[in-house]
């Protein structure tokens, strides 16, 4: 399991969740990874992880909606190992969960900066190291992006999400010409702990009527959530050579979640 010997990989918002499993995953198949992240503890605890396993990790304490941050996060990662080969945008939050008419123009800009911004300024400082030998780019946006939408009151996080599916394949196709790939995950529920700062105002939601019950054990394969650690067997597989002809797609993860 040494496919990504070598290589050099940036996990962003690598310090809970799905970054952390993909981290891991990443480091266990041979990559040194850059750990981006704003929880500097948490990303120490999953850099301790990766070097006691005898592999290799850094941590970045960075904002990726903040520009200056992310140019120089990228830049020490270049700086320690001399290359870059892959990506994982994945850093994000749900945001404020509200109806349309209760959030304020600062909530929307919150969760659209955090999740979309920070997706543009990652590949926009990324992309300079990875034209010379090519690479793999993947973004995480999730099912609320264009298949499901019985987050109420997230029309904020699902805009965000659309965004970076948008974003993702105008990406693919201009960066083809580098062999650089880019590619979108959608997971489902994932159990990480990204519900952590959402509280939904459920008296403020309460009139909006969810048209479809969420079944009990939403997901069909999984009778639950699905696990970060089965996100990052597929992220290592879009940033191995196993997925060399695989740029421009989505690739859904939820269990046929979507699908009910
Ligand atoms: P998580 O909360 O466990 O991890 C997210 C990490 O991102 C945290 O460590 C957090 O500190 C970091 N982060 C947040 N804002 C940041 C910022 N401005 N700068 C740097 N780091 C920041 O959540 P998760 O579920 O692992 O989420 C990862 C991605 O997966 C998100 O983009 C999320 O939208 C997406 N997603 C999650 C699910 C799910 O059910 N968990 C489903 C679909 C998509």
């Amino acid at each position: 399991d040494h496919k990504l010997e070598n290589k050099v990989a940036i996990v962003t918002g690598a310090a809970s969740g799905i970054g952390r499993a993909s981290a891991l995953r990443l480091a266990k198949s041979g990559a040194k990874v850059g750990l981006i992240d704003l929880k500097e503890e948490n990303a120490d605890t999953v850099k301790q992880e990766i070097e006691n396993n005898g592999e290799e990790a850094i941590i970045s304490d960075t904002d990726v909606s903040n520009p200056q941050e992310v140019e120089a996060s990228i830049q020490k990662v270049v700086e320690k190992w001399g290359r870059l080969d892959f990506v994982f945008v994945n850093a994000g939050i749900n945001g404020r969960v509200a109806p349309i008419e209760d959030l304020t123009p600062d909530d929307w800009d919150q969760t659209l900066t955090t999740n979309l911004k920070s997706t543009f300024l990652t590949a926009k400082y990324a992309i300079p190291h990875m034209k010379e030998s090519g690479g793999s780019i993947v973004i995480t946006s999730s099912i609320n992006g264009n298949r499901t939408f019985t987050g109420f009151g997230m029309t904020a996080y699902s805009s965000s999400k659309a965004g970076q599916m948008a974003f993702g394949k105008m990406a693919a196709l201009e960066l083809a010409e580098y062999r650089i790939r880019v590619n979108i995950i959608c997971p489902g529920a994932i159990e990480t702990n990204i519900g952590e700062n959402t509280h939904p105002d459920k008296q403020k939601l309460k009139n909006i009527e969810i048209p479809v019950e969420y079944p009990e054990g939403s997901q069909p394969l999984e009778h639950g959530a699905g696990s970060p650690e089965q996100v990052a067997d597929l992220v290592h597989f879009l940033a191995s050579n196993e997925s060399s002809h695989i740029t421009g797609t989505e690739l859904y993860i939820d269990g046929a979640e979507s699908l009910l």
